[in-house]
């Protein structure tokens, strides 16, 4: 069911790792290939459940290490909705969140550029924004789901 890492995913495992002075270990891997099969924000808790069937001796500790290493290397977001568990996200490129309230469930919706650029020029002069971070709540219309 779940597929190993491609070579660009393990190389970008690799990079990202590399650049803090990380190794890729079996565990890491095993987290990273769980992270990307499935691209619906889980929680720590749902990333072990899944990473388990990947590697079974895997601890929540371990998840939890691989998941804030990750984060502080750039290779997956968090994503926090206010008194809800953490959730974490692999997707990199530039996207604002959607947190449907009667699912629960967290989409990306992609940030155009220039979008991005309007919403850093009404940064008043002076500031640079190195990180930008949206989150829409609301409903998604029923057969209107985005796919993960
Ligand atoms: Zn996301």
């Amino acid at each position: 069911m779940i597929q190993n890492l491609t070579e660009h995913d393990r190389e970008q495992l690799q990079e990202a790792l590399g650049k803090s002075g990380q190794k890729v270990t079996p565990q890491r891997e095993a987290v990273f290939t769980v992270l990307l099969a499935q691209r619906d924000h889980p929680t720590v808790d749902e990333v072990f459940q899944r990473a388990r069937e990947v590697m079974p001796g895997l601890s929540l500790a371990t998840v939890y290490n691989c998941l804030e290493t990750f984060v502080g290397c750039g290779l997956v977001r968090q994503v926090n909705h206010e008194r809800e568990s953490t959730r974490y996200c692999p997707n990199l490129a530039p996207h604002a969140h959607f947190r449907d309230k009667a699912t629960g469930r967290v989409h990306d919706i992609e940030l155009p550029p220039e979008v991005l650029k309007s919403l850093r020029s009404i940064l008043p002069p002076g500031f640079d924004s190195e990180v930008i971070e949206i989150s829409f709540h609301g409903r998604a219309q029923s057969g209107e789901q985005t796919s993960n």
